[in-house]
């Protein structure tokens, strides 16, 4: 394009015989790097590389036609050429460049192979940046490499035999001289170890053991060595062994008759294998699948931004281009919304929610099979088999699901009023209230048989994940649904998928974490391949207890595709409940509806479309169930204790599980004589309720619930500060 500049990068010519590489190489290494430019004319860019150079220590020649650019580099051998590419009416830049054109084209010279663009910036640091870059990318490298060659040059060249071995004693390298001293041919004695090779028995026999143990305390040995030559004659020689520690495995110069050299480090195994790859062929085909990964069509997202960012770096100054390195360095691990706790001094109570709730058993025992009571689902009781209508429910239920609308209902009155059934009454009242059974067209007696049997298939015997907690969910979510942003932002169907969602979405729930049931080795854990598993499992059962029967098919009366839609969003919806991924569901929606919600909103523009695009109604609905599950910590002080009461005594039965059955404790400051639970309060709030609820509150407006988990928390530090590890302090 005629925009940009082209950089055509050279290497200089390899150095040729021992007594050129250390005065030449070093040169080349430690004097000025060469620069030439070509340029049809002098300009604002021409300068600004000038005077790049002159402030990175470069030398700089400027060159106008592409005859004295040659005649230039022939003389200089320059290591970095950048030719204008503006200018195509001077010169033919991408002639002088092509390596088909073999008059008047620099190609043939060029061994770095290196092609790179520069779009015009006549700023002398942004060329200053850019020579550095070069610099320390691949012209470096290349002197390395050139070192190298000059190095295995001089040894080829070497009258002294030279013997290259790995710490093992396995033989990696023999020059000509070795060759033609011992008579052996270097194919025979390469990956040979040394004691394969005949030896003289003309040395002392203690002789190899000394060297060894010299050579095994990094020191050098060197004296008289008797060598038995492959035609069987011994020959003696003044050998000096030295063992070389350090990166990658560097030479010392033999200056007597023969010399064998110990590589201690595994360094030399690589300079083998690379040897023998350059030869099968196989560093060829990497090469090319990798030229193939970067031609993929279909990239992923990441790997667009990865490419996009690399596109920047290339034109950027150093600070930007480095912090877009440590930017990389974070996109490219896949943990990208988890924050990573330093395990040692972080709060044990935040580590073990931590690895309690969100890992799956990682420490898990091996052999140890616990296999969880493989009950068949509840049916429904047969006195409940025509339940009552919402029109006869006892007035006593009913007076008590009056305040329903309020956030400060409490549900444990309702758990006493029904017996421990709040989830099929509560269920009746708001499924009726959102004209859920006129959305599915199902008749109201279906939608009850529906409640009764997903209630019947809740624990009631687990202290916290009961259908009360299902009810209180369900309530959560009903008193969210209503708010204005979350009506503006959802359909009917979203509405109808919450409420389904929010009342199975802990169906079945054995009172364990799924790191124990992984631990245990449990059924579930093997049927969902230890991943997801009681979130898979609700959603699951959910559908064959609904489906199972049509009594209680609560979707039959929809149509097929309404119902794979219904269907998918309260899969997405119970499997957004699990905690390994709650700051991947609560950093998606900050980035896409909060952020983007409040710039938005400075501006005065309107926010319709990012409130009701399909991706972000489903980070909403996400959103909206993970909070209504952990809006505990946001109820009312009293319901609050009593849930955490409920939640801690869930985990220490676990615990004693865990102690009774010889099992990993998953969470052991879980345990009932121990446990501070004003402490686990704080954690869970610090770590995962806070940031939650305040980017909830910022989008759903929910004044009420943040002041109520404000009085909590400080209830917590209240207690906790007099050091008191119960729910509440002693009576007076
Ligand atoms: P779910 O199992 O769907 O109810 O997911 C919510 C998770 O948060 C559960 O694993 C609970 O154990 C945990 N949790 C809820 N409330 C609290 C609380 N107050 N303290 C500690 N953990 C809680
Ligand atoms: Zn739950």
């Amino acid at each position: 394009s005629v925009d940009s500049l082209l950089y055509a990068k050279f290497s200089a010519n390899t150095y040729f015989g021992n007594h050129f590489f250390g005065a030449k190489v070093l040169f080349s290494i430690f004097s000025p790097l060469q620069v030439l430019l070509v340029f049809a004319k002098e300009d604002s860019q021409s300068n600004g590389f000038c005077w790049a150079c002159e402030k990175a220590n470069y030398r700089c020649s400027l060159a106008h036609t592409p005859e004295s650019a040659l005649e230039c580099f022939s003389e200089k051998h320059h290591d970095l050429v950048i030719v204008d590419h503006r200018h195509s009416r001077h010169f033919d830049a991408e002639a002088l460049c092509r390596p088909d054109r073999e008059e008047a084209s620099v190609m043939p010279l060029i061994n770095a192979g290196f092609n790179r663009r520069y779009v015009e910036n006549a700023n002398m640091m942004a060329c200053y940046n850019e020579l550095l870059q070069l610099e320390h990318g691949e012209v470096r490298a290349q002197f390395k490499l050139r070192a190298c060659n000059a190095i295995f040059t001089a040894l080829e060249q070497s009258q002294d035999a030279i013997e290259i071995t790995s710490e093992d004693q396995v033989i990696q390298y023999v020059n000509p001289a070795y060759e033609a001293i011992m008579g052996y041919q270097q194919g025979e004695l390469l990956g040979k170890e040394i004691i394969e090779v005949p030896k003289s028995e003309k040395n002392k026999p203690d002789l190899l053991e000394t060297i060894n143990t010299c050579i095994r305390k990094g020191k050098e040995w060197q004296g008289i060595y008797y060598a038995k030559k492959k035609n069987g004659d011994n020959i003696q020689q003044n050998v000096k062994i030295t063992p070389v520690i350090g990166q990658g495995g560097c030479f010392s110069s033999p200056d007597i008759q023969s010399s064998k050299h110990k590589d201690r480090r595994k360094g030399s195994l690589d300079v083998r294998s690379t040897t023998s790859r350059g030869s099968d062929g196989s560093s060829q085909r990497r090469h090319s699948s990798m030229a193939r990964i970067h031609s993929m069509t279909i990239e992923a997202p990441i790997t667009k931004v990865i490419n996009i960012i690399n596109a920047a770096q290339e034109s950027s100054p150093m600070p930007v281009a480095e912090a877009l390195d440590r930017v990389l360095e974070i996109l490219r691990t896949t943990e990208l919304y988890s924050p990573q706790l330093g395990t040692k001094d972080e709060d044990p109570h935040t580590n073990d929610l931590v690895g309690g709730l969100m890992t799956d058993g990682l420490r898990r025992l091996s052999g140890n099979e616990y296999i969880l009571s493989t009950k068949q689902p509840h049916h429904l009781p047969s006195h409940l088999a025509t339940p009552l209508s919402l029109n006869d429910i006892p007035p006593r239920i009913a007076q008590t699901m009056e305040t329903e609308g309020s956030w400060d209902f409490d549900i444990f009155n309702l758990e006493a009023a029904t017996m421990k059934r709040p989830l099929t009454y509560l269920g009746l009242k708001i499924f009726s209230k959102f004209g859920v059974c006129e959305f599915l067209n199902c008749p109201e007696a279906t939608l009850r048989s529906w409640l009764q049997v997903i209630e019947a298939n809740y624990h009631s015997s687990n202290s916290y994940h009961n259908s009360t907690h299902a009810a209180d969910v369900l309530h959560a979510t009903a008193y969210f649904l209503c708010k204005e942003r979350v009506k503006q932002s959802l359909d009917p169907i979203d509405e109808v998928a919450a409420l389904i969602a929010a009342t199975v979405h802990d169906v079945d729930h054995p009172g364990r974490t799924n790191s124990f049931l992984c631990n245990a080795g449990s059924e579930l854990a093997i049927l969902y391949n230890d991943t997801a598993v009681l979130e898979s499992h609700h959603a699951a059962l959910a559908f064959q207890l609904t489906t199972r029967d049509d009594k209680c098919n609560i979707f039959k009366y929809i149509e097929r595709n309404e119902y794979r839609t219904l269907r998918q969003a309260v899969i997405d919806m119970v499997l957004a409940t699990e905690m390994t991924k709650h700051f991947e569901h609560v950093n998606k929606f900050v980035n896409s509806i909060n952020k983007p919600l409040a710039a938005l909103e400075e501006n005065g523009e309107s926010v319709k479309s990012i409130l009701t695009s399909p991706e972000n109604r489903i980070l909403v609905k996400r959103m909206l169930i993970k909070c209504a599950d952990i809006s505990n910590p946001c109820r009312p002080l009293e319901l609050c204790i009593e849930w955490a009461g409920r939640i801690s005594e869930e985990y220490f039965a676990q615990t004693d599980e865990e102690k009774r059955q010889g099992l990993p404790v998953v969470m052991p400051v879980f345990d009932r004589h121990t446990c501070s639970i004003p402490k686990s309060q704080i954690s869970f709030i610090d770590y995962f309720i806070t940031d939650m609820f305040d980017a909830w509150d910022a989008f759903a407006d929910l004044p009420n619930l943040m002041q109520h988990l404000d009085n909590n928390f400080k209830y917590w530090k209240g207690l906790d500060e007099r050091k008191l590890h119960s729910l509440r302090p002693p009576p007076e």
